[in-house]
């Protein structure tokens, strides 16, 4: 069987696993970390299953960057952080938990220290509110 049977980013492209969307075109998705390390934080993956950042194809490689950072100006633009930071993981041991390469857009505040990744999953409608607010930020 494919890796992308089991993957659950796959899952979630295919829609068998419910996210929440802010960003979807032909070749990239960008929704809600379902566990967030700050409000606001978004995933940005193509849609098109490669583990990490060796075996992505180049094109899926400049879509997912394009979109990276068409939605970082989206939460720039309806949070207003004071910055962000954008993580992006290879290898379980260097703390990639899903391997679907994927992009992490996480909103900073002057002054706040948090880890890559979030210790709860976040409150499913504060997620629904921050991505209608991102969603509403993008430009056509
Ligand atoms: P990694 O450590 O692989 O770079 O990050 C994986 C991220 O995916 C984590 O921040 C985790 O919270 C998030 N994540 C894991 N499973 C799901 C899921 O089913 N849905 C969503 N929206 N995010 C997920
Ligand atoms: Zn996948």
């Amino acid at each position: 069987m494919s890796a992308s049977a089991h993957c659950i980013f796959c899952k979630i492209v295919r829609g068998e696993i419910p996210a929440i969307n802010v960003y979807e075109d032909e070749h990239t998705l960008a929704f809600m970390d379902i566990q967030p390390a700050s409000p606001g934080h978004t995933l940005v993956i193509a849609k098109a299953h490669a583990s990490s950042l060796l075996d992505i194809a180049e094109s899926d490689l400049l879509a997912v960057a394009v979109t990276t950072q068409r939605i970082a100006r989206a939460v720039q633009q309806a949070l207003a952080p004071d910055g962000f930071r954008i993580n992006q993981f290879n290898g379980a041991a260097a703390g990639q938990t899903v391997p679907h390469y994927h992009v992490h857009i996480v909103p900073m505040r002057e002054g706040q220290r948090i880890g890559a990744h979030g210790r709860a999953p976040a409150d499913r409608d504060e997620l629904k509110a921050l991505a209608a607010r991102i969603r509403d930020a993008l430009s056509p």
